[in-house]
């Protein structure tokens, strides 16, 4: 077992949590490559600083010992079977150890036929939570209602008894609920005006999987291309829109963003709207089309003036 996962005592929760876990991948690991069930398992393995965890893609069994689950294991490596599907599964099988919010995404993606539930086993990880960017314990994890994923082939890992977390995005939630549209508008104003279109978010969502983003287009152009504040808006309105109802909440857009901008905050609001209105939450189960890609005669119209 590699020993990192011992030493990220960061979290209010006990090491020796992720250390059982990182050995129940391991095992899993190993036995599904030996078998030959598949050709190889994307997990997350140690990164070069301490204490940091990257994502990893192992073929061998005598290097499923580099496997490892960490508070630093973050990245919802779902992206690794939408946005590099034609390099990874053309190996064949695919093993992918997962998080409860990361198995939220990998359903939604068999919903959008990206993916198959034949073509890929999955590892679920009983999560007790990962860091934050700024904080020892992400936001997501604090009010998390998906630490044991349902449907994965297998579950490793029990969860330990966790102390008590005060909400921090239900409270983001509800100071942005609490403003007038025109203190909405400005707020999100200000945040988009720092932007500067590096696109990390966009790289990082394993829902944005166009092969040509319309947001890159400038032959005709749909959106301003460069970082100003018409076509900043314009690109958060079409991200925001392109993934209502599709959103896994896994916040790694959020995370990804080197300006600090509260994306998970704009995907919290649109899921929140679409759950009121159409009873519609993204990732429980496999539906080809949510709600924003439908129309039904008897839908509300009144918003039409
Ligand atoms: S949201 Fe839940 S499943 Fe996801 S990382 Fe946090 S605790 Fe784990
Ligand atoms: S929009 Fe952000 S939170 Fe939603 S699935 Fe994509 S990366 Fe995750
Ligand atoms: S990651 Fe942040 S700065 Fe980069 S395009 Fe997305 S919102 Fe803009």
């Amino acid at each position: 077992m590699n020993t990192t996962a011992q030493q990220l005592d960061t979290t209010a929760i006990a090491p020796a949590v992720y250390a059982t876990i990182t050995d129940a991948i391991c095992r899993e690991a190993e036995k599904a490559l030996e078998s030959g069930a598949v050709a190889a398992v994307v997990g997350w393995q140690a990164g070069r600083r301490q204490g940091t965890a990257m994502p990893a893609i192992v073929t061998t069994p005598a290097d499923t010992d580099k496997l490892i689950f960490s508070p630093a294991c973050v990245n919802n490596l779902a992206l690794y079977l939408s946005k590099a599907k034609k390099e990874i599964r053309a190996r064949g099988k695919i093993a992918i150890v997962v998080k409860g919010c990361d198995l939220k995404a990998l359903v939604g993606l068999m919903g959008e036929n990206q993916l198959k539930r034949a073509d890929i086993h999955v590892i679920g990880v009983v999560c007790p939570g990962v860091r934050g960017t700024s904080e020892p314990l992400a936001k997501k994890c604090r009010e998390c209602t998906v630490h044991t994923p349902e449907g994965a082939d297998v579950t490793v890992g029990t969860l330990p008894e966790l102390p008590h977390f005060t909400p921090a995005e239900s409270e983001e939630l509800a100071r942005l609920e609490a403003m007038t549209p025109a203190e909405r508008w400005s707020f999100w104003k200000e945040h988009f005006a720092r932007c500067i279109r590096c696109y990390a978010c966009r790289q990082v969502c394993p829902f944005c999987y166009c092969e040509q983003c319309l947001c890159d287009r400038n032959r005709p152009q749909a959106v301003e291309t460069t970082p100003r504040p018409a076509g900043n808006m314009a690109w958060h309105i079409v991200r925001a829109m392109h993934l209502a109802g599709r959103c896994a909440g896994c916040a790694e857009c959020e995370r990804a963003c080197p300006m600090d901008i509260p994306l998970n905050l704009l995907n919290r609001k649109m899921a929140k709207e679409l759950k009121e209105l159409y009873g519609h939450e993204a990732g429980f189960e496999v539906k080809e089309k949510g709600p924003l890609a439908e129309y039904r005669e008897n839908d509300d119209q009144s918003f039409i003036k």
